[in-house]
């Protein structure tokens, strides 16, 4: 919890007369930002991105930046000296200042949370591994989903059973939030419905992990609103069972929430949005690849950009634009994110990262010579061997901070539905220190294929085999001057039980 030190917004247009509403803004507040989900097809959002300021009641005030503003904002989130959902700024009425005085100006207030859902045929098998493994590091986390009924009696029409089986997978639905996550992190990271213990919601939950609640407003008001009312009825309801203050945050008692409205009717063409703490839906909630999505924001992940430059085209990942189905969603992350998902903590991992981060990821040095990785793809982490464990991901560290990533990009298991760059070896750019910006993806590579790093290196896939299981990829990383061995053929498989 930094106070922003630096100046957040240098310079400040003003904020015009127009803007300076009279608000119920705290005092200090917690810069935050939401992700949305443009729904493909329908007119462009204004803002992929929105900023607010939770002022740690619940609720989340939404801050008009100018241009200048957001890239000044955007600046400070990248080189670390912002972080969003931790870092705090002033507040005066309206307005909002840094240290430094410079103001921006607020709307209302409000804060929020959601979720949704996926398939996957390997979920017994996940959780007999995760019961025969001793000394687990499984995190086990906690969620709820709010069934929100508007004022006028707008609710989706899912029954709470549905819903509940289309996010955690509680009567046979094959992919889910709870089935892709478990098979992307191989058992590591499990979503439970309901609250933590000792909360008892048995007696409040329509269904499993399901909580209805009726707003006393419209799904006519703007989004704000909207996501507000449902916070605050959300936190009443649970508040009234379990003896707290109406301002007790939901984090008390869950990891994480989801709100499901029934449909948009103002500031529309968002499938779903997410802060980093949280996020919230839309009638999309029952489609895996986007309850993927948006829970990668509320673990930290940033979107993850294509090769045409856009900030969501990057296929081979979650955090591209997602798959729109019930039971699409059958992908995991690019080399960036898996670089975010390590369980160790860095700089640049999100909290609740699980991946092994010793003998899964290395940071690539050619100075003695040409360097030759055996990998293995995402989508078959669970086949991952403690005596011959394969390479997941690695860094190239790149003068001037846009670092380079690979991996190798297998279509199989947890990655079955990947649509992009299927079983190739793909390259992909990060600030590593920059926090909530985009990766952008800049290539992929055949077999026998090399692709130009640039600064000296390439990168060749000397070979890939994807009749073993897992599939496995030979990757080598060379200087101009140095000759990749020939030794690696990819014909050894890895034994697993
Ligand atoms: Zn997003």
């Amino acid at each position: 919890m930094t106070l922003i030190a630096t100046s957040f917004i240098l310079l400040a247009a003003a904020v015009q007369a127009t803007n300076l509403r009279a608000l119920t803004v705290p005092h200090e507040c917690t810069i935050n930002a939401i992700a949305l989900l443009q729904i493909p097809g329908e007119a462009p959002l204004a803002n992929e991105v929105e900023y607010g300021c939770d002022d740690g009641s619940g609720l989340f005030s939404p801050l008009h930046l100018d241009e200048i503003q957001q890239k000044s904002l955007q600046g400070l989130a990248a080189n670390g000296q912002v972080h969003y959902g931790k870092s705090k700024i002033n507040v005066h009425g309206a307005t909002i200042t840094t240290p430094s005085g410079k103001p921006i100006s607020a709307e209302a207030k409000n804060k929020e949370n959601a979720f949704n859902k996926f398939i996957s045929a390997e979920l017994d098998n996940i959780e007999n591994a995760l019961r025969r493994r001793t000394n687990s590091k499984a995190s086990k986390r906690h969620f709820l989903l709010f069934r929100v009924t508007d004022s006028e009696g707008r609710v989706i029409d899912d029954s709470p059973d549905v819903m509940s089986d289309n996010v955690f997978g509680t009567n046979g639905d094959q992919i889910n939030l709870k089935t892709q996550l478990a098979a992307c992190s191989a058992g590591q990271y499990i979503v439970i419905p309901g609250a933590r213990p000792p909360f008892d919601i048995s007696d409040l939950q329509s269904a499993r992990g399901v909580i209805d609640i009726e707003l006393d407003i419209s799904l006519h008001n703007s989004r704000a609103d909207v996501r507000n009312a449902a916070i605050s009825k959300a936190q009443e309801v649970m508040a009234l069972k379990f003896n707290f203050s109406d301002t007790t945050s939901l984090t008390t008692y869950a990891d994480h929430t989801l709100f499901s409205l029934e449909n948009c009717y103002k500031d529309c063409g968002w499938a779903a949005y997410a802060s980093i703490g949280g996020y919230y839906q839309g009638s999309y909630y029952s489609m895996a690849g986007i309850q993927m999505h948006e829970h990668g924001h509320n673990l930290g992940l940033p979107h993850s950009g294509g090769l045409d430059g856009l900030a969501y085209t990057d296929h081979t990942c979650s955090m591209g634009n997602p798959l729109y189905g019930d039971d699409l969603g059958q992908m995991c992350f690019n080399p960036a994110k898996l670089w975010q998902l390590q369980h160790f903590p860095h700089p640049w991992t999100v909290k609740r990262g699980w991946y092994n981060s010793t003998e899964d990821f290395f940071t690539v040095d050619t100075s003695s010579g040409s360097q030759v990785y055996e990998m293995i793809g995402i989508g078959e982490y669970r086949f991952q061997q403690e005596s011959s464990r394969k390479a997941v991901a690695l860094r190239i560290i790149v003068p001037g901070g846009r670092d380079q990533y690979i991996a190798f990009n297998s279509a199989k298991g947890a990655n079955t539905q990947n649509v992009e760059a299927d079983n190739l070896v793909t390259i992909v750019e990060w600030n590593t220190t920059s926090g909530y910006s985009p990766s952008s993806l800049k290539g992929y590579i055949a077999q026998g294929e090399t692709f130009l790093l640039g600064h000296g290196l390439t990168v060749t896939a000397q070979c890939i085999n994807t009749s073993l299981t897992p599939s496995v990829a030979c990757v080598c990383v060379k200087e101009s001057s140095q000759t990749c061995p020939s030794d690696c053929a990819c014909t050894a498989p890895m034994h697993h039980k």
